[in-house]
């Protein structure tokens, strides 16, 4: 296995759980990828995820990793906001209160109605994100909420994220049943199990404990520090994987491969086995994000803090994407007396952003996020995490680029790819995907 962020810890773990001698190998001297907690001056910062939402599978992996007694609830009905004409809005989160929002207008309102009582169909092409939210509802819409919670997931730009691959619940629910809200019910109803609300968590000791904690289990089946360079195929079907370290470089032989990694490493470790990997892979744009971790006095705040963070839209002219209000989530994340916000700046609408230097972007958020939050005073704690490849784009044409991928990956038996850009870059989407891949492995094994 090839790369130890999330997906490639789970799937190699669950793979050794099987009773398979799954070894996984990460260039970086640590496992996690973009997951990453550190402490500095009391601060306990989330330099990739904040947070993730619950699964069960998740939940299960806790329990049985032992980690469950360290997850942390954030307050469920903590309110999340949006930045509207310099004031912070509540999101409306449940239908009546959405009806009852000056948040969205008539007409958005009417256009929802209309889709309860309606019947639509989706156009046979691909259609971005924007252009559903326009059809189906409202311009208002997508400025005021579609756009500003795109960009809380993808970072991205709703002219050019695919409504299909980046939300295809959205996609099957007018495919269906002819309107999005009956569509979204009828699949909430036909879920197995208990019906319960996605919960964001994190760990006491940050979202790293989950990596900390598939590393262990992992021992030395995981080998860090060393880089995949190479990769090619015997004739009898084996794959021959060039490994370098600090030490050197040696090679070994696999029946089976899974590739852990971001698209363009991917895309040019397979394109020695066949050309035409690289040019689907390399084509899936990435955002580059900023991360902006500000501590405050909390007498130095003026607003209350209270709720989950909040959202910019594009049409509030600011450069930051959204805030999160990490210390009014989880215990343990500031000195006390002191609150921590981390901002995300950057993105697929503004590149420019994540090349300015940290006391730039420091500058620029404390500027921005002062008037919302009523802050009194300069930040006394800033960290800043440049990921110039934060996230991957499902935009128009992600579906055709990945069943090409697929249909490549088909001729060679034993090759496996798992990674965010495959199935929703949410870690729970990871774990998930990283699982089903593991099984499909272990099946093909047994055979
Ligand atoms: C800023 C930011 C905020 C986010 N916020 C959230 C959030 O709030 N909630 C949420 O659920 N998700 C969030 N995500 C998304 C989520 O964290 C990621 O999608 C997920 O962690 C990706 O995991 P991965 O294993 O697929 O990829 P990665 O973490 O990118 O791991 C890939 C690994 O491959 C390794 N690698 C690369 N090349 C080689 C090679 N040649 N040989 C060996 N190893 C190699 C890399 O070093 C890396 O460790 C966020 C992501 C970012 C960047």
């Amino acid at each position: 296995m090839v790369g130890g962020g999330i997906s490639g810890l789970v799937c190699a773990y669950a793979l050794r759980k099987a009773g398979i001698d799954a070894q996984l190998v990460e260039s970086s001297p640590r496992p996690g990828g973009v997951i990453n907690s550190v402490t500095r001056d009391g601060y306990l910062l989330e330099l990739g995820p904040q947070s993730f939402s619950s699964t069960p599978a998740l939940r299960e992996l806790c329990v049985d990793l032992g980690i469950s007694d360290q997850v942390l609830q954030a307050p469920p009905h903590a309110p999340r906001y949006v930045l509207i004409g310099g004031q912070l809005r509540p999101v409306p989160l449940s239908p009546p209160a959405f009806f009852m929002s000056s948040l969205i207008n008539s007409s958005t309102k009417w256009a929802l109605v209309r889709d309860i009582l309606g019947k639509s169909i989706p156009p046979d092409g691909d259609e971005s994100v924007a252009a559903f939210v326009r059809r189906k509802f409202s311009p208002q819409l997508l400025d005021r909420l579609v756009g500003p919670f795109v960009s809380g997931i993808y970072a991205g730009d709703p002219e050019r994220l695919s409504v299909r691959s980046a939300f295809p619940q959205l996609y099957e629910a007018e495919k269906t049943a002819g309107s999005i809200i009956r569509g979204m019910l009828r699949l909430a109803k036909s879920r197995k199990g208990p019906r319960e609300r996605p919960v964001l968590q994190s760990f006491r000791e940050g979202n790293e404990t989950l990596v900390r904690a598939l590393a262990n289990k992992l021992g030395s089946a995981l080998q860090t520090g060393t880089k995949v360079a190479d990769i090619s195929r015997q004739n009898d079907g084996t794959f021959q994987v060039s490994l370098q370290n600090r030490t050197g470089s040696e090679s070994i032989s696999t029946k089976s491969l899974i590739l852990a990694t971001p698209t363009d490493v991917t895309g040019k470790l397979l394109s020695s086995l066949d050309s035409s990997f690289e040019s689907p892979l390399s084509s899936i744009d990435y955002a580059a994000v900023a991360v902006v971790s500000l501590g405050y006095r909390k007498q130095d705040v003026g607003h209350g803090l209270d709720g989950f963070g909040f959202l910019v839209p594009r049409s509030a002219g600011l450069r930051v994407l959204g805030s999160v209000l990490n210390s009014s989530l989880f215990p343990g994340r500031a000195p006390e007396g002191h609150a921590l916000l981390t901002s995300f700046v950057g993105g697929t609408t503004d590149p420019a952003a994540a090349k300015l230097q940290p006391e730039e972007l420091v500058s620029l958020v404390h500027h921005e996020i002062s008037a919302p939050l009523s802050m009194k005073r300069e930040p006394v704690f800033s960290n800043v995490t440049i990921w110039p490849r934060a996230l991957p784009q499902y935009n128009l044409g992600h579906g055709d680029r990945l069943a090409a991928v697929a249909n490549l990956c088909s001729r060679f038996p034993g090759l496996w790819l798992t990674g965010n850009y495959l199935r929703g870059p949410a870690i729970g989407s990871c774990v998930d995907q990283a699982l089903e891949v593991a099984e499909e492995v272990r099946k093909n094994l047994a055979q």
